[in-house]
């Protein structure tokens, strides 16, 4: 680009204004849900025996009854039409990020030469999408195309535009899955069986335990102009080049800061779609970085509002073109500020309240309080190393580590009230807690208001704090599918879970008293965890080496974090709770790899282009101007006095030759790193190929770059600079 579009560019966006958002005239509690095929929807259009059954299917997990479809597919159709929707799609979550869907319409023949509108309950169950061109990672050659895709009941059908979306599962025709939505459900299963059961030991009552999730999504703006200016962005998602700009986060002055009137059109926009679409958004703000967003819904069963973060991604690309934005999902589009993470705020709870309730009236409450706190954390700490391959990609590696985010390395934050907690019932001796008898068992507490835990110093720098009521899974990336942490997460807890009960259980048999085997096996579980828990700064250089010392997963390359997808201890998890079996987790792997080396070589290439056709030749012009100026300085003084007067130039000249040989030079090494990358087979050696020769020269070449830019004439420049993407008015 020249830079005088460059200028153009920059202009327009400066220019532009709202896009204004007419407000529905209903309040937000009457439109929510008005594209959904809700419960008051079900109830309307189904005939009263098959809504029940489908509640019964939605809130208590019972199967879904094939004989009912036809009526379902009837309700759902007629429901469809009168909203004048013409086509259907299954909306599926194959293992790319994103979601996929293929349209299909209403209508057939109707046998006398017109046409007629059908959906029958064979349609809405199941299709068989040509899945050839998604990752399968070998478990559905190419030349087996079929894959099903069936619906989640559990997740309701909805409208967008003409289109009547069935979110449902994606599986090989062998049976294995293709999606993030299987293995979570089967995790969500796992976690209810095995968190019932210990529940139960408190409150035998108990009949389901419900996993909830409540993400933040982060995200940026860049205006649209500006965007389509730089091709790294739009082909990456990232900004490849750029050096700081004078002023980006120092001041403090965006986070909770006022939202510029274009960006709260788009978030008025987005939450008026989103609340229509049964989304429940709630909390919208202003982050940290310049042109950096937070939008957050209340929390909801963890199926649903996976569904729902990928409904609400989409939304949000969708309706920032509208207003002449394009929104950002990528974990660190901008070197130097802070990168975008989706905090998951994770919680359990049963049919009579949250469990992860801060301590609660009774010593039965505050025990089982404790036990979950504590098993939660054995989960994590069992498998800390697979919880951090479980938010890894190449994207979200450049945030993990950096200064804003915490580092590659799986902690715990409790606050001090639950340190002190969990130290009180270690410590205490056995006639401090009353263990002898049922009735004068306790825990002494001093009540604690919700509140005050609450408020427990926020741990900023932690990747799993515990917040009052849930834990913060916070190393998520903003642009991943929240099922893929959650499965990994889920998993361990139900299997510490598992394990707990059966541990209980053998102490029972051997006719210990309940609380007091509880107690004990929880006693040795506070112990054992504690290399897991850590208060201070996880920023910090000395939390790094002390990490290590635990006995923590250290590991920093991304491609080698997935090792520990494949480990023993990982694989007999995975295959004990029935949430992935081996050779699905081979598969994902091999996805895991080719997934981190496209994306290195895509960002590469794109780099080594504009590096060569973009900067070097704007900068070569730059030089020769500067060298003219220097002959012609020459021809009119005197050979000291010019030489003395074209002392900066020359300086310019030769720093411009030293960065431009840097860059062609190692331009060239890296498209050899890529060439003798690429001849490798094997994904995984494929992969920590790219991230130990090909990533790091990005990073080398672009300081040069970036240098360049500080140099050069302001008016050559050809890429939009970070003080100009950064700053919507
Ligand atoms: P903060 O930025 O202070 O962490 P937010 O208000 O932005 O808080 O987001 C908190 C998120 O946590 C919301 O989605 C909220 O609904 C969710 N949340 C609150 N309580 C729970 C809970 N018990 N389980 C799961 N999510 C919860
Ligand atoms: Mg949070």
């Amino acid at each position: 680009m020249a830079a005088d579009l460059r200028f153009k560019v920059v202009d327009e966006a400066f220019k532009r204004g709202p896009v204004e958002v007419k407000t529905p005239k209903e309040r937000p509690s009457e439109y929510f849900g008005k594209y959904v095929f809700d419960k008051q929807k079900m109830f309307k259009y189904l005939p009263i025996d098959v809504y029940h059954k489908m509640c019964d299917v939605i809130d208590h997990g019972a199967p879904f009854d094939r004989a009912i479809a036809d009526a379902v597919a009837q309700g759902i159709k007629t429901w469809a039409l009168e909203m004048g929707v013409t086509h259907y799609t299954h909306w599926f979550q194959p293992l790319t990020d994103g979601t996929a869907e293929k349209h299909d319409g209403f209508v057939e023949h109707n046998g006398k030469g017109g046409m007629v509108e059908e959906f029958e309950g064979k349609l809405l169950i199941q299709q068989e999408p040509d899945a050839s061109s998604f990752p399968s990672g070998g478990l559905r050659s190419t030349f087996e195309a079929r894959g099903y895709s069936a619906w989640d009941p559990t997740s309701p059908v909805f409208i967008i535009g003409d289109t009547l979306m069935i979110p449902t599962i994606f599986i090989a025709y062998t049976g294995e899955a293709l999606d993030y939505k299987v293995p979570l459900k089967k995790s969500l299963y796992a976690i209810d069986k095995a968190a019932t059961a210990v529940a139960q030991l408190f409150n035998p009552d108990v009949k389901k335990v419900i996993t909830n999730l409540g993400w933040e999504q982060e995200y940026f703006l860049v205006d649209e102009a500006l965007y389509a200016a730089r091709p790294d962005l739009v082909l990456t998602g990232r900004t490849l080049m750029g050096h700081d700009s004078a002023k980006n986060q120092q001041m403090d002055d965006h986070y909770f800061g006022s939202i510029p009137a274009r960006v709260e059109e788009f978030m008025k926009d987005i939450e008026i779609q989103a609340l229509e679409l049964g989304i429940p958004v709630k909390t919208r703000h202003n982050e940290v970085a310049p042109n950096q967003f937070e939008l957050a819904p209340i929390y909801e069963e963890a199926n649903l509002a996976v569904d729902h973060n990928m409904l609400m991604m989409s939304i949000m690309k969708r309706v920032a073109r509208k207003h002449h934005f394009r929104c950002l999902l990528h974990e660190k589009p901008f070197k130097g500020i802070n990168g975008s993470g989706k905090h998951n705020n994770w919680s359990l709870a049963t049919d009579t309240g949250i469990l992860l309730h801060a301590p609660g009236k009774t010593p039965e409450d505050n025990l089982r309080f404790v036990t979950f706190i504590v098993e939660t954390l054995k989960g994590v700490y069992n498998h800390n190393g697979l919880l951090k391959a479980s938010i890894i990609s190449a994207t979200n590696a450049h945030r993990l580590g950096a200064n804003e985010a915490p580092p590659a390395i799986i902690s715990a934050f409790l606050g001090k009230t639950v340190t002190e907690l969990l130290e009180h019932v270690e410590n205490a001796d056995d006639n401090a807690l009353n263990m002898a008898g049922k009735q004068a068992y306790k825990i002494d507490l001093p009540s604690l208001p919700e509140l005050l835990i609450d408020n427990t110093d926020r741990n900023r720098t932690s990747p799993f704090a515990f917040t009052g009521n849930r834990f913060e899974f916070r190393a998520v990336g903003s642009e991943a599918n929240c099922a893929c942490a959650l499965l990994s997460l889920n998993t361990a807890v139900a299997q510490a879970l598992t394990q707990f009960k059966q541990r209980v259980d053998t102490l029972t048999q051997q006719g210990i008293e309940p609380t007091a085997a509880i107690l004990k096996a929880v006693r040795e579980d506070i112990k054992y965890i504690k290399p897991l828990i850590f208060n201070g700064n996880g920023y910090g250089e000395a939390w790094k080496q002390e990490a290590a010392q635990r006995g923590l997963d250290c590991e920093t390359s991304a491609p080698r974090m997935f090792d520990r997808y494949l480990t023993d201890n990982t694989i007999r998890m995975f295959e004990e709770m029935n949430v992935l079996t081996h050779a699905e987790l081979l598969a994902r792997n091999e996805i895991k790899w080719e997934t981190y080396t496209k994306k290195i070589q895509i960002e590469s290439r794109i780099f080594g282009d504009l590096c060569l056709n973009h900067i070097i030749p704007v900068v070569t012009k730059y030089q020769s101007m500067l060298i003219d100026n220097v002959h012609k300085v020459m021809e009119i003084f005197t050979q000291e006095k010019a030489r003395n007067i074209s002392k900066e130039n020359i300086n310019i000249i030769e720093q411009i030759s030293e960065h431009e040989a840097f860059i062609i030079e190692n331009v060239e090494r890296m498209i050899e790193a890529r060439k003798t990358s690429n001849r490798i087979d094997n994904e995984r050696d494929k992969a920590i190929a790219y991230h130990d020769t090909v990533a790091p020269l990005l990073e080398e070449i672009r300081y040069h770059v970036d240098k360049l830019e500080t140099i050069v004439d302001d008016e050559a420049w050809p890429l939009p600079k970070y003080r100009e993407l950064l700053f919507i008015r």
